[in-house]
């Protein structure tokens, strides 16, 4: 469940959904640690159970950077942090309150999904003591061990979402704001990337900017959390960029049909489809489907929220 990606850096695949979904990570610096997003609230005895196997002792997690507040990013932090004793949880600013007291988010993921597919697939959403939160300034840094990490502030997928700068590895976790790309739509020509325009916040010009900010930093790679660790260059950003506009257009184009919900997620799957077969993807095509269907329903009803701004 976990791979390792050098500069002490691990993957782990919080099994939310499928495998190879949706990742935390570990960064490690001597005998301290950190988790980069925490999976939902199931996820988190795979996150206590990798740092046993890693012999992290729990009072040396020093820090929980969640990169932004949707549950399968931060969903388990009120469980974990009761399991490290001397962690600091760090969560952007526009998030920090929802944490603490997470009646209305949980309230609105609830009226989304459902209880049973809450109760199921996410688990529970708890508190997180107000104490044990900070909130990042853009451009702040902090140490781990001798390890250097910075906070970004990337609006764009979400307001209350950050990226964390890692100098020693030139990576950049990412959280959702790099795009999502499966390890199972690599191929020669490198790697299918798409947006995750997960409701309520797409801004789709925020987003370009963003990109362009984080671009500056001249990173390698970028760690996402769909999925795993990504080379990260001017050619890549622009599929992400490309992505973007063309999820804004699609949706667009169908603002004022009858189905808007249905006709928007027929499209979307042609265009993801399209874009595989482009990138000489050669999975089964109902393979390539049952990959992306779950992106497919959030990545709509995010771009029907968007719709009903504009
Ligand atoms: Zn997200």
């Amino acid at each position: 469940m976990t791979h390792d990606l050098g500069h002490q850096i691990t993957c782990i695949d919080t099994q939310h959904l499928r495998p190879n979904a949706v990742a935390a990570y570990l960064i490690q610096d001597g005998e301290y640690a950190a988790f980069v997003d925490t999976g939902c609230h199931l996820s988190v005895p795979i996150l206590l159970q990798t740092l046993e196997d890693k012999g992290v002792k729990r009072e040396n997690v020093s820090y929980i950077l969640t990169t932004h507040i949707h549950l399968d990013h931060a969903g388990g932090l009120g469980e974990l942090i009761k399991y490290l004793p001397n962690a600091i949880a760090y969560v952007h600013q526009r998030g920090a309150r929802h944490m603490i007291d997470p009646t209305r988010l949980k309230a609105g993921v609830l009226a989304v999904y459902g209880e049973v597919f809450f109760k199921q697939t996410l688990g529970d959403l708890i508190p997180t003591p107000e104490d044990r939160i900070k909130i990042p300034e853009d451009g702040e840094s902090i140490k781990l061990g001798n390890r250097t990490l910075t906070f970004i502030d990337t609006p764009g997928h979400a307001r209350h979402h950050y990226c964390v700068w890692d100098e020693a590895s030139k990576g950049i976790f990412s959280g959702d704001t790099l795009g999502a790309s499966y390890r199972e739509f690599d191929t020669a020509k490198g790697e299918l990337i798409f947006p995750p325009t997960t409701p309520v916040q797409f801004d789709p010009s925020a987003w370009h900017n963003t990109i362009d900010k984080l671009l500056k930093l001249q990173p390698e790679c970028a760690y996402l959390t769909h999925f795993s660790r990504m080379p990260f260059s001017e050619d890549n950003a622009q599929k992400l960029k490309n992505g973007i506009d063309s999820f804004a257009a699609i949706a667009l184009k169908h603002k004022g049909s009858k189905n808007r919900f249905e006709v928007i997620k027929k499209s979307l799957g042609r265009y993801l489809l399209h874009c595989a077969a482009e990138h000489d993807v050669s999975l089964e095509k109902t393979l390539q489907m049952t990959l992306f269907e779950d992106d497919l329903g959030i990545c709509t009803q995010g771009l029907d929220v968007w719709l009903s701004r504009q």
